[in-house]
């Protein structure tokens, strides 16, 4: 396994492969892996010749308030995790070789960044599509592969592909979860112990509104309500957004059918951690 830090690198090492007629399985990330990276990376390796993991923690995504300074990083931690699951290259670029000095030219995606993270969090999706854009122009895979975890990253990821016509098939993975419900995520570091068992909150919630819509509960507003219910039990928790969204367009409905995304963004103390549940 090679770890490269520049596009150059990259791009040579790509070319070389695509000689060969060799497929190129992707796995954008910002580091500091679990086993929700690990399961993207397996389904990669399962599906292409080879595999290219990203590490790079993207300062365009994180707004002047976010955590970007204290993000959890640890590359040797994170090698060791790819190695042993049969990454062929990782690619973990200083923000300084993805940003020139002079960089000025963004991708924005209307309607689907609106809504929900994007009402909290008004750049991160502008930050999201430009660096996966460039990530994409650099590594050109043929596939690459994004966790059900973040969903509307998703769905927008999903949606600037067809837009923008890039031949790059989109796989999306199922969320990973602790052993007590807790979907994994690289923030869950920042939790204390008390904060820990308070976070379970989210995933109760989630539980409960999958089970609610499952019975048959078609009105979105009783089905917030009673997760909104759920969470308010916790004393550490603060709601940013308790949402059912169409699946496809992240627009807010209030009769549950079609593609449905149930979503929540909720502060643990000063953590923001987010679930989600989507039915067809
Ligand atoms: P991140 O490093 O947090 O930017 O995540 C990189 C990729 O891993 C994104 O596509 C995430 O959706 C995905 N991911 C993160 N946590 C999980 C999880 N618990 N289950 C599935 N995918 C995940």
């Amino acid at each position: 396994m090679r770890v490269v830090s520049t596009i150059q690198e990259v791009r040579e090492q790509v070319k070389a492969w695509k000689k060969e007629a060799l497929s190129i399985g992707f796995v954008p990330t910002m580091g500091y892996l679990h086993e929700g990276h690990g399961s993207l990376i397996t389904n990669a390796r399962q599906n292409n010749d080879k595999v290219i993991v990203s590490i790079f923690v993207n300062p365009m995504q994180f707004g002047p308030t976010e955590d970007l300074a204290s993000y959890p990083r640890d590359l040797e931690k994170d090698s060791a995790f790819c190695k042993s699951l049969g990454v062929d290259l990782i690619f973990h670029p200083e923000p300084e070789e993805m940003y020139t000095k002079n960089f000025c030219s963004y991708v924005d995606m209307d309607v689907l960044t609106k809504e929900l993270c994007g009402l909290s969090r008004p750049l991160h999706f502008r930050g999201v599509c430009t660096v996966v854009n460039k990530l994409f122009n650099i590594v050109k895979p043929d596939r690459a592969y994004f966790g059900q975890k973040d969903a509307q990253q998703l769905a927008i990821i999903r949606r600037m592909v067809e837009d923008l016509n890039m031949d790059i098939q989109i796989i999306g993975c199922p969320i990973v979860r602790e052993e007590d419900g807790l979907a994994k995520s690289s923030r869950n570091t920042y939790l204390s112990q008390e904060e820990r068992k308070a976070a379970l909150c989210l995933s109760r919630s989630i539980k409960m509104g999958q089970a609610l819509v499952e019975a048959g509960e078609r009105d979105a507003e009783k089905v917030i309500a009673r997760m909104q219910e759920e969470i308010n039990k916790e004393p550490l928790a603060t709601i940013d957004y308790v949402k059912c969204v169409n699946g496809l367009t992240m627009q807010q409905i209030e009769h549950i059918e079609g593609p449905i995304l149930v979503a929540i963004a909720v502060y643990i103390g000063k953590t923001r951690l987010i679930d989600n549940f989507m039915m067809e």
